[in-house]
């Protein structure tokens, strides 16, 4: 399941460098999570970092991205593959 950033958010931009999938980003109010890169840290962590982090417990499971344990280790390979070969260094 990607996970999601609520409104409660308080821009405090602790979450974002703790995110082993570089997929929190600024939006252009608060942070906002890429569901294409957050893995809900499988492959990285045995829990969410950024739900670790977050002061504001503002980050619940993106309902649009339900997924399978699978589908995010798919994920993390795919991620983890792209960042040893990035498409421009081919
Ligand atoms: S759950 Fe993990 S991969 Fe997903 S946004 Fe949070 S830190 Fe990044
Ligand atoms: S840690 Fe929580 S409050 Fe802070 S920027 Fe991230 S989502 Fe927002």
């Amino acid at each position: 399941m990607a996970l999601m950033i609520t409104d409660e958010c308080i821009n405090c931009d602790v979450c974002e460098p703790e995110c082993p999938n570089e997929a929190i980003f600024l939006g252009p109010e608060i942070y906002q999570i890429d569901a294409a890169k957050c893995t809900e840290c499988v492959g990285h962590f045995d829990e969410p970092q950024c739900v670790q982090v977050c002061p504001v417990a503002c980050i619940p499971i993106n309902p649009e991205h339900i997924e399978s344990r699978e589908t995010l280790w798919e994920r993390y390979r795919r991620l983890t593959a792209q960042a040893a070969n990035p498409p421009s260094a081919s």
